[in-house]
């Protein structure tokens, strides 16, 4: 049959992240022991008060029917609340816009903002699907390459050189997926003073791992003075309160822009879950107690992984302050033999062959923006963590 895919969709690539879980899955189908440490996603599951509220609100029976498009008011009350008290970012109501998560924020913004040919100034690395929705919406991902010797953080000067006349926004994760790396009040002051001069460029600030943080506080650029009015602030229940199956994301964006958005969303998919906002709300209401305990034992298994990894010498490896990430650069590996005489001549081959030798799934960073990278997740267990770490050490311990 011919290819009846649209030229649209025929521009981007399936997510790799998703390719390389699926090829774990099929080893572990075949009985071999893999050790997936591939997946973005938490391992613990979401807590009870939450779930418990989803009960009883189906039980309830007084949320069946469809929701205002952009979300229930008490939820959107507060979210910006939660907006106000932990972020001193100042959304009312009527500027935040309720999605099926922060993916589907993402594209709604896009298909909001982007005529074709606008460029969105992306820090690199970043996660693979701001590319996509950027080019499935006929814009122009415009990179800003870092590495992993200034952990992973563009200059500004760097940032004044990727803008040009045809600069829509900026888009960029703290803390960020795929490094860890997580930007700081003092890093968001800096392209702050930059972005000052560009009042027309629209930020877009992803902070989906807010409560994965290991410093002592999430900063929010949208709370510098001169950027609320034009800062998207994006955040969700996925990551910080482990529900990513309920899809539940949203957005605080400038009053124009939210109401773009809300368009666009009632035109494509209304509302989302009644039942997920319900959960959602009794997360925010429930406070971020559970979301600490999280962050405390992600934090105790970055421990464990650096101390492994950080022994192998010709890994290059830097501490991530957030989300559940190491980025490795893996370059010193490039042109090394397997056993089997086999040359490794990029990530992707890298993580074949740690997928067949020390059976761990990982993903390689091409698809990330660092061809020389690795992404290992630790939202796995200890046992396993330990595990799959000595693994690798060993495996990559046999390249010459
Ligand atoms: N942003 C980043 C940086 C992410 O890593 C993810 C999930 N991997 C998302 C957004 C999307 O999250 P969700 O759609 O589950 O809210």
């Amino acid at each position: 049959m011919k290819n009846l895919e649209s030229k649209r969709l025929q521009k981007v690539e399936e997510s790799s992240t998703l390719a390389m879980a699926a090829m774990a899955r099929e080893y572990k189908a075949k009985g071999v022991d893999v050790i997936s440490l591939s997946l973005g996603e938490p391992d613990f599951k979401t807590p009870k008060h939450i779930c418990s509220e989803a009960k009883e609100s189906i039980d309830s029976g007084n949320f069946f029917s469809y929701p205002p498009v952009p979300g229930y008011l008490d939820f959107r009350e507060a979210i910006s609340e939660k907006f106000i008290k932990e972020n001193n970012l100042r959304y009312d109501p009527s500027e935040i816009v309720v999605s099926n998560g922060v993916k589907h924020s993402i594209t709604n913004i896009m298909f909001s903002i982007l005529n074709k040919g606008d460029e969105v100034i992306v820090f690199s690395p970043f996660w693979v699907s701001y590319s996509a929705i950027i080019t499935l919406a006929d814009g122009i991902p415009k990179y800003i390459n870092t590495n992993i010797s200034n952990d992973f953080k563009p200059t500004p000067e760097q940032l004044k050189d990727a803008i040009s006349d045809r600069t829509k926004a900026v888009i960029f994760s703290s803390p960020c997926n795929p490094t860890g790396t997580v930007f700081t009040q003092h890093d968001l002051k800096e392209y702050q003073s930059v972005l000052i001069n560009y009042p027309d460029i629209i930020v877009i600030s992803d902070e989906i791992y807010e409560h994965i943080n290991f410093t002592d506080k999430h900063a929010s650029i949208g709370s510098l003075e001169g950027m609320n009015d034009r800062t998207i602030t994006m955040n969700g229940f996925s990551k910080g309160f482990a529900m990513t199956g309920w899809r539940l994301g949203y957005i605080g964006a400038p009053p124009t822009i939210a109401k773009s958005i809300n368009k666009m969303q009632g035109q494509t998919t209304s509302a989302n879950c009644s039942i997920a906002q319900r959960a959602g709300l009794a997360a925010l209401k429930g406070g971020n107690e559970c979301a600490v305990e999280m962050k405390n034992e992600y934090l105790k298994r970055r421990e464990i992984v650096y101390n492994i990894l950080s022994r192998i010498e010709k890994l290059k490896l830097n501490k991530p302050e957030g989300a559940f990430y190491f980025f490795p650069e893996i370059s010193n590996y490039l042109g090394n033999k397997t056993t089997e005489g086999k040359v490794i001549n990029s990530a992707s081959e890298l993580s074949l062959y740690l997928l067949e030798d020390a059976k761990v799934s990982l993903v390689p960073g091409e698809d990330f923006g660092a061809p020389n990278c690795i992404r290992l997740s630790y939202s796995a267990s200890e046992k396993e963590l330990i595990e799959a770490s000595e693994r690798i050490k060993v495996s990559l311990g046999k390249l010459i």
